[in-house]
């Protein structure tokens, strides 16, 4: 494994190739190292999850730790266990969230529920690099299986919200659980709410055989025609540890989640003024739709860990990514999806459903590009963008944006992976696809002038 371990969420990797039984033991032992107390631990639906849990669980016991061992559950839900329980240290999500089957990973959870701080995992990480002492035999960790986590879960996001309004709508819908953790819990959120459900790839069984388990509108086809089809209210879909939530309308149309992001926000400031939080690569269309409910919008770098701790600081009343993932500060402070479900529901109760809300909203074009870049080139790349942006304002949040008069442009090196990023986006069509051809040309052109080395493109568009 490279020198840093946590990628944007937890240790990943295919199993039994760079995810191995002995790096989860390791693991075990480190983060029962860091945490000292006890500890929490679920899965999401994976194959491997049996197996990376038990070699986390027994490198936890060796070092004295006690388990909390929750069973099958989304991340939000050992998140609220976790927060809720003042006895317990710290949790371990086993999840690889919407990445293939072949992939299971190791995510931490702080005391308060939050995901562990960058800090956090650089103090697992250290400990991992070391020999850790083991306990001797009368210390060594015991598990503790503890059933019903979910219904607590469940039970705490139906006390954050109108639930008669719910029950009284006559909902129906169609949710598609991506055969993931959801499985466990949002049936039965809904079934409470008197909602009729129809349910699609609620299958456990850890291979992903109904679609990938990104939430994408080209993985959600099935769904989309299910929703229309059966006359449903609403179509939700979630990714593989349910921590993320995107919807489709009953007029079969899919929802980016920009889209949500803003109706949702829209919705929440017109019931408790302040402060939205979401990083810079949200649409504007967030930051329209918060200004025109006399909100605050305030942007961060990219990654749900720094948009819940941006929240906290400013004691913000929502916030949330382009990719589904929302949070909900009066349940708790991270991605939550079975609270986007019951917040959407609630929503459509009291501002229409959400094809005509959506048809109300300004129109927005993105244009998003990839392009290879080697990690030792990124911040020259960065700085030539600085120096050669002589027209709008810059933000360097994270990458750089330029901020125009009609649109803005944002270029962002991947973490993990050896590309640029470039994403664009203006109210005019044709401006936003010209400045993503432009700018990507431009580093393009940076990275090799003469165009001897360059890499096959490697575009996407949205
Ligand atoms: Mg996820």
């Amino acid at each position: 494994m490279a020198d840093r371990m946590f990628g944007t969420n937890g240790v990943r990797g295919v199993i039994n190739e760079d995810m191995t039984s002995t790096l989860a033991l390791q693991m075990g032992k480190a983060i029962g190292t860091v945490f000292k107390g006890n500890v929490a631990i679920a899965t999401d639906t994976r194959v491997s999850a049996d197996m990376i849990k038990t070699a986390v669980s027994s490198g936890m016991m060796s070092v004295g730790t006690c388990i909390i061992d929750l069973g099958m559950l989304p991340t939000p839900a050992i998140q609220y266990y976790v927060k809720k329980h003042a006895s317990i240290m710290g949790g371990v999500m086993i999840t690889a969230s919407h990445n293939p089957s072949q992939f299971n990973g190791i995510k931490c959870i702080a005391s308060d529920g939050t995901e562990a701080s960058r800090e956090q995992e650089m103090e697992v990480e250290a400990a991992y690099a070391k020999e850790l002492p083991c306990v001797s035999w009368e210390k060594v960790g015991k598990v503790q299986k503890v059933n019903g986590a979910g219904e607590e879960y469940i039970d705490a996001v139906i006390s954050n919200i109108d639930a008669d309004a719910i029950r009284n709508a006559n909902f129906k819908v169609c949710l598609d659980c991506a055969n993931g953790a959801a499985v466990q819990t949002s049936p039965l959120l809904l079934k409470k709410l008197n909602v009729r459900t129809i349910t699609i790839n609620g299958n456990a069984q850890g291979e992903f055989p109904g679609h990938p388990s990104e939430p994408t509108e080209e993985n959600l086809k099935d769904l989309i025609f299910m929703t229309k089809a059966t006359g449903s209210d609403l179509g939700i879909a979630h990714d593989g540890d349910a921590d993320r939530c995107v919807f489709v309308s009953s007029d079969g149309k899919f929802v980016s989640g920009d889209k949500s992001l803003a109706l949702l926000a829209k919705y929440i400031l017109s019931t408790k003024k302040g402060i939205v939080i979401t990083p810079v690569s949200s649409s504007s269309l967030v930051e329209e739709i918060v200004k025109q409910e006399g909100g605050e919008l305030i942007y961060t770098a990219v990654g749900s860990p720094i948009v819940a701790r941006k929240m906290i600081e400013n004691g913000a009343v929502f916030g949330g990514e382009e990719n589904g993932g929302l949070i909900f500060p009066e349940q708790q402070y991270c991605r939550d999806a079975a609270m986007s479900i019951v917040k959407m529901l609630e929503c459509i109760v009291k501002n229409g459903s959400l094809s005509t809300q959506i048809s109300k909203l300004p129109v927005y074009y993105t244009y998003n590009k990839k392009i290879y870049c080697p990690d030792n080139a990124k911040s020259h790349v960065l700085d030539f963008l600085e120096r050669i942006s002589t027209e709008g304002t810059v933000d360097k949040t994270d990458g750089i944006k330029i901020i125009f008069k009609d649109g803005w442009v944002l270029a962002r090196p991947s973490g993990t992976e050896p590309i640029f990023r470039i994403y664009s986006e203006s109210k005019e069509e044709d401006v936003a696809k010209a400045r993503a051809d432009e700018y990507e040309a431009k580093v393009m052109d940076f990275l090799d002038p003469d165009g001897i080395h360059r890499q096959p493109k490697t575009s996407e568009e949205r």
